[in-house]
């Protein structure tokens, strides 16, 4: 595993746009200050459950991304 082929936030960094987007606000990338991109993962062939969501954030500057589990509060 190379670290330098899938570059990562800091945990800091990481915990900042996690931040910002439970605001709901455009999460923006600590690096570089440019909106970031939101890719909504769905369940499929994660086999993510419905209550649970991905969502992937990307730079689309510096590539980095976030990968981030919203939980719902809703239950069955
Ligand atoms: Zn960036």
């Amino acid at each position: 595993m190379r670290a330098d082929e899938r570059a990562q936030f800091d945990p800091d960094e990481q915990r900042a746009i996690r931040e910002d987007y439970a605001r709901g606000s455009q999460p923006i990338c600590p690096r570089c200050s440019v909106p970031m991109t939101e890719r909504p993962i769905g369940g499929g062939s994660f086999g993510l459950g419905y209550a649970r969501r991905r969502e992937w954030l990307i730079c689309p500057k510096c590539r980095r991304s976030a990968l981030f589990d919203l939980k719902r509060g809703t239950r069955n």
